[in-house]
């Protein structure tokens, strides 16, 4: 079966992009998979704009045929668009300051100094994302190859705007040297 849109029967799925519930009646994404496990196929179920951020080629597959209305979609097709140009983007799952100085950044392999921001990555595969570490803010750009990341990153984290507009900074600076 192909990807689909429809109506939450339920509030029990939970959306795979972000672990948020999806709430009864809100039109949810869904990405058919052959089951890795078994016969048949498994359907993977996200809030639409979850589904654009990290799985734009099925959320752009199916949005053209999609029987119901998708908030915000010309804008959404555009995240998935970016996210299509930019092969890593969809890879992005928020960012934090660094809790503590262990982490490596996956692009430069140095060490994330504490207290810095660290962008954090999941890959998907086999159906599933796993957490995959993370990057220096000043490796983003090389990275993701845009700087452009900061509505991604509050898209899956909270953050205030003094908040954001720090990350956008670290972003602009060059990268750490070890
Ligand atoms: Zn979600
Ligand atoms: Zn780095």
């Amino acid at each position: 079966m192909a990807h689909t849109f429809e109506r939450a029967p339920t509030s029990r799925a939970k959306c795979r992009g972000c672990d948020g519930k999806i709430e009864k009646d809100t039109v949810r994404f869904g990405e058919r998979l052959p089951n890795p496990y078994g016969e048949g196929e498994m359907t993977l179920w996200f809030h639409p704009p979850c589904a654009a951020h990290k799985r734009p080629e099925p959320f752009l597959e199916a949005l053209p045929d999609s029987e119901f209305p998708v908030d915000a979609a010309d804008a959404l097709e555009q995240i998935a668009r970016t996210g299509l140009a930019c092969r890593r983007l969809p890879r992005l799952n928020g960012a934090e300051r660094s809790p503590t100085a262990r982490a490596r950044c996956r692009s430069c392999r140095e060490l994330i100094a504490k207290d810095t921001w660290r962008v954090a990555l999941v890959f998907f595969e086999e159906g599933r994302f796993e957490a995959s570490g993370y990057i220096h803010a000043g490796c983003v750009t090389e990275y993701f190859e845009t700087p452009d990341v900061v509505e991604r990153v509050r898209h899956f984290s909270e953050m205030s705007d003094a908040d954001a507009a720090d990350l956008t900074a670290a972003i602009a600076a060059p990268p750490s040297s070890p």
